[in-house]
Formats: C-alpha cells, sequence, structure tokens
C-alpha cells in the first residue's frame, strides 16, 4: 500500500484546511480502503472526517429532509421520517451492500463512492477513469454488466448507487462547504458524466466537503418504491433498478419522479416516462407504455444487450407495485 498519513478532525474549519492541502476526506472508508489495498488509490493524506457534526436526519422549513453527509446507511433507512415520507430511500439503501457495510458507510461516501468496474479496480489494466489516456479495456473486454446510458469513447462504467438512484428521481441536492462556502447542486448535476475526462466524478471544487443531501418536498400522499434486478439476492450491484414516486389523487396522476440504475454511467432520470404518466388514471396499459420509454437512447455493449428489455420490465413491474393496477 502506497505510504500516508492520517489526520482526524473535529472540526469543518480544520477539515476544509486540511482538504484545501490536498487531504483525502475519509469516514466510513468502505470503498477507499479497498481501493488504497489494490493501489487503485494512492493518497498521501487521509483526513477523518467521521467526528464532524453532520450526523442529523432533519425535516426543512419547507417540508422536506435533509440527510447530514455522514449518517450510516443504516441510520438512514431506519429512520422514521425517511421510512414514512420517502420510503424508496430506505429500500435502496437496505437492498445496498451487507449489513456491516451499512453499518459503517455514510450517505456522503456512498455517493461519492467509485465504479465497480473490474478494469477500473485491476491495475493492470487500460482504464480512463484510473489513469487517463490508457484507454478502455471494458469496452472490448467483459461488459455484462456496464452502461447502456450516458456512455462515451472513453467510459463506459456504471455507477453503483442505490440510493443515488432514489435521490436523482426524487430531485435531491447537494450540500457543499469549501473553502470559498457553502452552496447546493442539484442531484443532476452534481454526478458527472464521463465524456472524455471519466476519472472526473463529481462537480466538486477542490477541498470542498458534502454536508448533506436535501430532499425536497413533494406532495402528499406520495407512494414509492425502489426495485433491484440482480444476479444474486444479496450483496450484489444493480443489473437494473427502478426508483418510483408518485403522487395520486382522485385517481390522477398529479406527480411522478422516476429514475434507473444500474444501466446509466450515473442515475439516470427518466423524464419522458414521468411525461408519460402525468394527468393519467394507473392502469396496466398507462404502466407498459411508460416504461416502453425508458431505455430510448440505450446503446448496449457487447454483452449487455439484455439491458434494454430488462430495463424496461423493471420500470413497468415497479410503476405497477407503487401504482397499483386497474
Ligand atoms: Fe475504466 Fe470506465 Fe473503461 Fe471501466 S469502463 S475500464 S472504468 S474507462
Amino acid at each position: 500500500m502506497h505510504p500516508f498519513t492520517y489526520t482526524r478532525v473535529s472540526d469543518t474549519r480544520a477539515a476544509l484546511a486540511a482538504g484545501r492541502r490536498g487531504g483525502r476526506y475519509i469516514a466510513g472508508g468502505t470503498t477507499l480502503v479497498d481501493l488504497m489495498r489494490e493501489t487503485v488509490e494512492t493518497p498521501d493524506t487521509l483526513v477523518d472526517i467521521s467526528a464532524l457534526p453532520l450526523h442529523e436526519v432533519t425535516a426543512t422549513e419547507g417540508g422536506g429532509l435533509r440527510i447530514g453527509a455522514l449518517v450510516r446507511m443504516a441510520e438512514a433507512a431506519a429512520h422514521p421520517a425517511v421510512r414514512e415520507a420517502y420510503p424508496v430511500i430506505s429500500q435502496a439503501l437496505e437492498l445496498s451492500a451487507s449489513p456491516q457495510l451499512r453499518n459503517m458507510a455514510t450517505i456522503g461516501g456512498n455517493i461519492m463512492q467509485r465504479t465497480r468496474c473490474t478494469y477500473f479496480r485491476d491495475v493492470s489494466a487500460n482504464c480512463n477513469k484510473r489513469e487517463p489516456g490508457t484507454g478502455c479495456a471494458a469496452r472490448d473486454g467483459f461488459n455484462r454488466s456496464h452502461a447502456i446510458l450516458g456512455t462515451s469513447d472513453s467510459c463506459v462504467a456504471t455507477h453503483p448507487s442505490d440510493v443515488a438512484v432514489a435521490f436523482a428521481a426524487l430531485e435531491a441536492s447537494v450540500h457543499l462547504l469549501g473553502p470559498d462556502g457553502a452552496r447546493e447542486v442539484p442531484f443532476a448535476d452534481f454526478l458527472l458524466e464521463p465524456g472524455s475526462t471519466p476519472n472526473r466524478e463529481q462537480a466538486l471544487h477542490k477541498g470542498e466537503l458534502i454536508t448533506a443531501v436535501e430532499i425536497p418536498a413533494h406532495p402528499r400522499p406520495l407512494r414509492s418504491g425502489y426495485l433491484k434486478v440482480r444476479d444474486r439476492q444479496s450483496y450484489e450491484f444493480a443489473l437494473t433498478s427502478a426508483a418510483v414516486a408518485l403522487h395520486i389523487k382522485g385517481g390522477v396522476i398529479h406527480a411522478a419522479k422516476v429514475a434507473a440504475g444500474g444501466v446509466g454511467t450515473v442515475p439516470w432520470k427518466l423524464p419522458a416516462v414521468e411525461q408519460r404518466l402525468l394527468g393519467e388514471r394507473p392502469s396496466k396499459s398507462l404502466w407498459t407504455e411508460a416504461s416502453e420509454l425508458a431505455a430510448d437512447g440505450a446503446r448496449p455493449l457487447h454483452h449487455n444487450g439484455f439491458k434494454p428489455a430488462l430495463l424496461r420490465r423493471t420500470v413497468e413491474r415497479q410503476l405497477r407495485i407503487v401504482g397499483g393496477t386497474k
């Protein structure tokens, strides 16, 4: 392992000062330590931010919810306010990783986690994300689990987070604190598609710290849920997934929030599906027609030609589960 220094900070000012000097933030460490062992990541300085006061889940004045960046995945999933208002978040978290990892990993770390592309984690393979300009071994390699949406010639890796799909569907925002102050970034702008710079994955400035993820208020009642399709029932990443939230009033869909996971280089919002649902009455044919739009623009690779159809079926099934079938 590459030698590094370790510093533990107890206030945000010290954290930001260390971050500005190039320190790498760490909290649960469930991704970063693995990558350091494999020498995929070689930070010189780790700044342990676990003691910062970012452990709360709080209601916002507008009726939304703010989840501190250091809230553990298991805590967020079990929090009564999350369970009551946004089951889609609880379900996405509970379908992630293992109980041990969920007890360690934080919300901020979860959305920062890096891809599970095997070539990215194999330092002998060519990988533009790990080492810009070296090529992409996955393009001509085994790419069954890779992305079909948002890909580029440089990279076709999926974003691995489940809860990020729920955040994308619910149009969350990410609160950041940096040397130049605080700012709020829409979730849709926070995670970056690879383009020609797949090594740049988040819209973060140097030394910035995630302080919270905020879910805006949505009309109530809001039915929601998360469906994950994977090769085995536990401790596995999504081949496809769907986060769905619907506000149905008087038998009509007044709000529809839908995003997909396991298929995009970032959590993939599905605006065409949402638009097709608005103003309609729930029905089996509506779920089918809307889900037909889920894979628009998909570009399958050699080994994942099954994903567009699987994605459509995943979205259809989750619309049926959340919205009911007449
Ligand atoms: Fe690297 Fe992306 Fe290609 Fe995987 S898909 S090898 S992460 S460049």
